[in-house]
């Protein structure tokens, strides 16, 4: 449906989108999460055709965003950031322009009109100039303009920012009521929002996409935290000793807990798993396990950890470093070419010398002949 490939968009020194590359499938509700500006608005501009990227590229159903713009912005319907509603308008007026604008046959824009006014629940303030609506009902104006010419996919920036709760939740509706017949993308900095009504979230931050997939997927690939808390029956001594045994732990805190327990919090290496070796070991010297949580991270915690400037710092600087060597393999590969024609033309030059001697050998030899022939 949608293919986005190696986007970059630069403004000066600065890259508001880096290397970004993903790809849309029909049919379902895409979030891209992301606090303040990581990138999400200048992405949604350019899958548009509203700018143009400093490198990569946009397919829109097999069409390029640029090359093939007209075909390609058929199949999308965008709500901006700042919509762009005419306030003098009456907001049928401007609907109706809108249709106009998106070459909606003459024949078909009253009823399409109509038909966008009855979904986004504004049939009755068709009449009221735009600049007397609420913001809620600005909003769905703005989504009604987004929906006209009937295109496949409905991209919607920060639909929800500066409406009410009340507002919020009715515009959460009408999104979950477009997604029967279209593919969404919004984009929003409120991490529940995004859980609630998209299928996929993509986590932009500082202009790359750092996570990717559904909550349920999230949460099983990144969710885990690496800490376990434990109770058992035992001195403190003992549990400390089994568990600092243990290959993989890193750490562990032990304190006394009622009914000769002890309380254990173990952290350990995200690539082992622990729980085997530990239940065993403490059974096996009779100290019994009463209580045994592996410690789990919220999409929250996830969320805030990757977007985390030190955590995107460390992706910065790994991307630079990677591309300080590709540089680098770059110019050896070039010094090298360069030496082989070096070397190459110094043997042309060589086996021409020899030629000329060797020509000039002959000349004598001639020269020598037609003197000796001439005697
Ligand atoms: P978001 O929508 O996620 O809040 P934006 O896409 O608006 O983020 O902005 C991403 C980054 O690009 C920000 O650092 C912002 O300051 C910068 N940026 C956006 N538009 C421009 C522009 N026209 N000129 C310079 N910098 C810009
Ligand atoms: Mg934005």
């Amino acid at each position: 449906m949608i293919k986005v490939s190696n986007l970059s968009k630069k403004y000066g020194d600065h890259y508001a989108v880096k290397n970004l590359s993903f790809e849309i499938e029909k049919g379902k509700v895409y979030g891209f999460l992301g606090p303040n500006g990581a990138g999400k608005s200048t992405t949604m501009n350019i899958m548009t055709g509203y700018i143009a990227a400093s490198a990569g590229d946009v397919e829109i159903d097999g069409h390029d965003i640029l090359k093939e713009a007209e075909e390609a912005k058929k199949c999308i319907g965008y709500l901006p950031e700042m919509p762009p509603l005419y306030q003098d308008m009456t907001v049928k007026e401007y609907l109706d322009f809108v249709a106009e604008l998106k070459k909606v046959a003459k024949t078909d824009r009253k009823k399409q009109v109509e038909e966008v006014m009855k979904k986004t629940f504004i049939t009755d303030m068709q009449g009221r100039l735009i600049k007397n609506l609420s913001k809620g009902y600005k909003q769905r104006v703005g989504l009604a303009q987004a929906m006209i010419g009937n295109p496949d996919v409905i991209i919607l920036d920060e639909p929800t920012v500066g409406l009410d709760p009340k507002q919020i939740i009715e515009i959460r509706e009408l999104i979950r009521e477009l997604k029967k017949e279209h593919t969404v993308i919004l984009s929003s900095h409120i991490l529940s929002e995004v859980a609630e009504v998209c299928d996929e979230i993509m986590i932009i931050a500082k202009g790359r996409l750092v996570a990717s997939g559904s909550a349920e997927n999230l949460l099983k690939e990144l969710g885990s935290s690496n800490t376990i808390e434990l109770t058992a029956k035992g001195s403190k001594k003992e549990v400390s000793e089994i568990v600092k045994s243990i290959d993989g732990v890193k750490s562990c805190t032990v304190d006394n807990a009622a009914g000769g327990c002890v309380e254990c919090f173990i952290s350990y290496d995200d690539k082992k798993e622990i729980r085997d070796d530990l239940c065993k070991k403490l059974v096996s010297k009779n100290i019994f396990i009463y209580r045994l949580l592996n410690n789990s991270k919220s999409l929250e915690d996830i969320f805030l950890e990757l977007t985390d400037d030190a955590y995107v710092e460390k992706i910065e600087r790994e991307e630079a470093a990677k591309e300080a060597e590709e540089k680098a393999k770059k110019e050896a590969e070039k010094k090298a070419k360069k030496a082989s024609i070096a070397e190459q033309i110094i043997d042309e030059m060589k086996d021409d010398e020899d030629e000329n001697e060797k020509t000039d050998a002959k000349t004598t030899l001639e020269i020598e002949t037609d003197k000796k022939e001439e005697e």
